[in-house]
């Protein structure tokens, strides 16, 4: 048992690619005895009503939440993660954004199936489509779909043989800009955090160029506490918050068995994520 109440700023379900239901994730919070959660998943909202209702069933703080991919247009140009945290789901700018989201993406899929089918590898948009039963199509449906039709022997020849970049069967993404991310989460009443800076690989004065770039678009915190995190990089990232005036958050990542080392609150046994982070990320929410 903790004496300090402990949170989790950062997880997925089914509405993103996670293996939690939204209600199975409240639920198991619940049992572990956190205070307060976090529901962060990809690029949508789509989970937050059946998690919000979990909530007040079982008198759990639930924060509805996203992770927003951005692309940042310096360096190696990295796709970059930026968590909004106690959004407005019926916020008209946010939902404005999920349907261009969507749109961008439906648009990538019917060019993957055409590319992918003028190589042989024939398989339509339907078909991708029932793979994913109603999820977020992403590349990872595209090769259920290949392995399933026999076009390979393993899931992982999709990725290493088709469907990654300068592959023939790839496409790429559109992202929104970090700007835009920023400001959604910023419109829709959230506070909004830069998630997990350690994966960009980014050296320090290249992240230190990024945090300078994000705050004047409204950047409210940086992820100090992280599963992958060593001592070394949260002291290192808990530096950088602190020189630039950025509140702490913290989160697992947890995604179910899509993660199966990494456990909801605790990480890799490793997370301790205090109350006291979500109360002062708070008071940046509307
Ligand atoms: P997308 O966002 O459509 O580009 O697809 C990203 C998804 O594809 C990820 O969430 C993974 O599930 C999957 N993915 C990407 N690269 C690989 C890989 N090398 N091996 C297995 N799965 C991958
Ligand atoms: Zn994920
Ligand atoms: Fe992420
Ligand atoms: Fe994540």
């Amino acid at each position: 048992m903790h004496d300090t109440p402990l949170i989790d700023l950062h997880t997925h379900t089914t509405a993103s690619d996670g293996t939690f239901s939204p209600a199975a994730l409240a639920q198991t919070a619940k049992t572990i005895g956190l205070s307060a959660l976090a529901l962060t998943d990809h690029d949508t909202i789509d989970g937050l009503v059946e998690f919000q209702e979990t909530g007040r069933l079982l008198g759990l703080e639930t924060i509805p939440g996203i992770e927003f991919a951005a692309l940042w247009e310096k360096h190696h140009r990295p796709e970059i993660h930026i968590v909004g945290l106690g959004i407005d789901p019926h916020s008209p700018i946010l939902l404005e954004r999920m349907k261009d989201i969507r749109k961008s993406r439906d648009l990538r899929n019917r060019k993957m199936c055409e590319k992918l089918t003028s190589i042989g590898l024939h398989l339509s948009l339907e078909e991708v489509q029932a793979n994913a039963g109603g999820e977020v199509i992403t590349r990872a449906h595209f090769a259920n779909v290949l392995l399933e039709k026999g076009y390979i022997r393993l899931r992982s020849d999709a990725f290493s043989r088709y469907i990654s970049p300068g592959l023939p069967g790839y496409v790429e993404r559109e992202f929104l800009s970090p700007a835009l991310c920023i400001q959604t989460i910023k419109e829709a009443g959230g506070a909004a955090v830069l998630a997990h800076p350690t994966l960009y690989d980014l050296n320090p004065a290249q992240l230190e160029e990024l945090v300078e770039e994000l705050i004047p678009y409204g950047l409210d915190g940086i992820e100090c506490f992280y599963s992958t995190y060593t001592p070394e990089q949260t002291r290192a990232i808990s530096a950088l918050a602190e020189k630039y005036h950025l509140l702490p958050s913290g989160g697992s990542d947890f995604h179910g068995k899509n993660k199966p080392d990494i456990h909801l609150g605790s990480g890799k046994g490793n997370l301790a994520i205090p109350y006291a982070l979500w109360e002062n990320l708070k008071k940046r929410t509307k």
